[in-house]
């Protein structure tokens, strides 16, 4: 039987903007994710840099910084079976351009920094970036 897992999925400042949100949380309730946490918040400066601290001295890094805190977001606890696996490709690829038809990033996507959603990528970093937006009190 495959391991029941939890990631963590941002609806980034673009997704928001449009008035995505539903749109996009509904392809992730169709596909039989339990949403175990779901938050609007505005990141600061201090847990961009620890979120993104992967990707610290890389050339877009302070562009990526500056762009999750630049408006609200939405963060989800997504729960399921491979959860981890399935977000990604339902994403698609991180430059839109280049992502699969029918993903999330090909669908609404504008560019490789307005790529409208994140999905943590592995069990490590989805437990890292889940204590980063959420607090024990926001499980329900
Ligand atoms: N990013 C960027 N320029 C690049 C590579 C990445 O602006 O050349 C941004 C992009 O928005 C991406 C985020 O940095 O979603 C994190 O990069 P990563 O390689 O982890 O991509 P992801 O896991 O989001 O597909
Ligand atoms: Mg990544």
């Amino acid at each position: 039987m495959e391991q029941e897992m939890r990631t963590l999925v941002l609806l980034k400042p673009d997704a928001v903007q449009r008035g995505l949100v539903g749109e996009i949380v509904y392809r992730f309730e169709k596909k039989g994710m339990k949403i175990a946490a779901m938050k609007m918040l505005r990141m600061t400066k201090g847990s961009a840099e620890e979120f993104y601290s992967v990707h610290e001295g890389k050339p877009f890094y302070n562009g990526l910084v500056d762009y999750i805190t630049s408006g609200p977001i939405v963060g989800l606890c997504l729960e399921g079976e491979n959860v981890i696996s399935i977000v990604r490709t339902m994403m698609g690829k991180t430059n839109p351009a280049e992502a699969e038809k029918g993903t999330i990033r090909a669908d609404y996507g504008i560019d490789i920094g307005k790529n409208t959603v994140h999905g943590s990528d592995s069990i490590e970093n989805a437990e890292k970036e889940l204590s980063i937006v959420f607090d024990e009190a926001d499980f329900v």
